[in-house]
């Protein structure tokens, strides 16, 4: 067993790699270090605390037998997701940690020896902690769950408008206020679950509410704001157990997703507030066609693997623009292998990625680092977009939100006012998807009747191998 001293230091360690971690990943080229650091940390930070001076010899086996269910489950999940279904994942995973909030707050209340030889101010404080604790925790579980449905498609990408619903949140809130004060004032523990217990399902359902009310293209903003909420329900969770460790490490989390949801929200020009407060993509927007809705000007211009490469044969200039359609065809690989051909031929190829492409931040990065494409092709939106005019071909590659004219043209589209790539100022832009369907915000896209789009249809893997081969011929 560590000794307090030793276990303190070690937690140090622990933070300090903690925070090169997140320096390290905030470039792809020291990704992978910071990603160790992490691992590091994190085995420091579990061993210090199992075999610290806070865990007696008698739960040891108790801590050990629940780290050995966690583990498995975690390493099944790890082995089993698809690389598609790791947003659902992450999702899943933070309403884990809203719900270990949650429960040892609930925990902490019941145990008579948390609060023993407190003063009754401190008791104050300590009662205030749980009750904040199990709040951010009860919303980061049930708004998690909701999210890990949305992205997942088993719950549909429509905004659920209640009739008064900032009514609705403030009357909730002002339920949680009332109940706090009885809770802090309660005579007994049986006297303040009541109101623990109220709060709970009051923040269950407004977690529930606040991301039912998000709709589908605002979704990268909520995915990146609950995970600011589950590192604020760690640091809660450490503040209820006295561990500095949980409590630094949960608000290094907070923090980051933090930035993270700010930086979404600007790439999608958006109010923070006004995602939160939700109803986005209300005004109806253009419907899809095939939902019977008008369809925009001009004609679909369908092309064969043959003539796209007839097209990049011929092109100086390629940018790529990838989106989640790549992510589920799995055709980085051969995405990369096109590149490599083209650069031989002297062609300069770069990609466009879009900060919320995919489903989760980063998702292309992490595609294309791991499909080996060098960092110094990959570039943001802003650094890219003004080349679109000097560009041959601009290849779309299972992207459709993220290259909407419409979010600049049309002042009533769900996506209005979001940056996207302007690929259609390129000499030619060819989009790569298996049909006409609409993207992740469900609207339809009048980029693929502009006159010099063209369309080419089929999975889109299937279809650069076939462009891959024609490009050899
Ligand atoms: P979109 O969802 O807009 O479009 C993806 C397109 O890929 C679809 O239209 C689909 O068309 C096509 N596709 C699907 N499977 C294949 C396949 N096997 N082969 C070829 N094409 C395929 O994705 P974008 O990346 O353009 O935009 C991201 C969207 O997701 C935005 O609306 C964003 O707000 C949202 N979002 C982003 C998150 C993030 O953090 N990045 C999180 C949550 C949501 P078809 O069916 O015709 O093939």
């Amino acid at each position: 067993m560590l000794s307090p001293s030793l276990a303190t230091v070690s937690y140090i360690g622990a933070t300090i790699l903690f925070i090169l971690s997140l320096g390290g990943l905030s470039h792809p080229e020291s990704s992978r270090r910071g990603n160790l650091y992490g691992m590091i940390g994190m085995t420091i930070a579990v061993l210090a605390t199992v075999f610290g001076p806070r865990v007696t010899m008698a739960g040891l086996p108790w801590i050990i037998a629940a780290m050995l269910v966690g583990g498995s489950v975690g390493l099944y999940a790890a082995k089993k997701v698809q690389m598609t279904q790791m947003p659902e994942l992450v999702a899943l995973m933070h309403s884990l940690v809203g719900l270990a909030a949650a429960l040892v707050g609930f925990a902490n209340y019941i145990d008579p020896a948390a609060a023993h030889g407190l003063s009754s101010a401190e008791k104050s404080i300590h009662e205030m902690e749980i009750y904040i604790g199990i709040l951010i925790g009860a919303v980061t579980f049930s708004g998690s769950i909701i999210a890990f449905g949305k992205l997942s498609g088993k719950i549909g990408g429509k905004p659920l408008l209640l009739p008064g619903r900032h009514w609705l949140n403030l009357l909730g809130l002002l339920v949680v206020i009332v109940f706090g004060w009885q809770f802090l004032h309660a005579e007994s523990v049986s006297a303040g679950m009541i109101g623990l217990t109220v709060m709970t399902v009051i923040a269950l359902l407004f977690g529930i509410h606040m991301v039912m009310a998000i709709g589908g293209a605002d979704m990268p903003v909520v995915v990146s704001m609950l995970n600011s909420y589950s590192g604020w329900a760690a640091s809660a969770t450490g503040f209820m157990l006295n561990n500095d460790l949980l409590i630094v490490t949960g608000a290094l989390v907070g923090s980051s997703g933090a930035i993270l949801s700010y930086i979404m929200c600007r790439a999608m020009n958006r109010q923070f507030l006004s995602v939160i407060a939700g109803g986005f993509g209300t005004s109806g927007g253009t419907p899809a066609p095939a939902a019977g809705g008008e369809q925009p000007p001009g004609e679909v211009v369908a092309v064969s693997a043959a003539e796209t490469a007839e097209l990049l044969r011929e092109a100086k200039n390629v940018i790529i623009v990838p989106g989640y359609g790549m992510a589920v065809a799995q055709a980085q690989h051969t995405v990369y292998e096109i590149t490599q051909l083209l650069r031989e031929k002297g062609v300069n190829v770069r990609f466009g990625i879009h900060p919320v492409a995919g489903r989760m931040p980063g998702h292309m990065n992490v595609l294309l680092a791991e499909a080996r494409v060098p960092y110094d092709i990959v570039m943001e939106m802003d650094e890219l977009n003004e080349d679109f005019p000097d560009t041959d071909v601009a290849m779309v590659i299972g992207a459709n939100d993220i290259v909407n004219p419409a979010a600049q043209d049309d002042p009533n589209s769900p996506i209005a006012g979001m940056p996207v790539l302007e690929v259609w100022k390129a000499k030619t832009s060819i989009v790569m998807k298996r049909s006409m369907a609409s993207g992740y915000a469900g609207v339809d896209n009048p980029l693929f009747y502009k006159e010099n789009n063209r369309m080419l249809f089929g999975d889109a893997k299937k279809m650069l191998d076939e462009v891959f081969v024609a490009l050899k011929a």
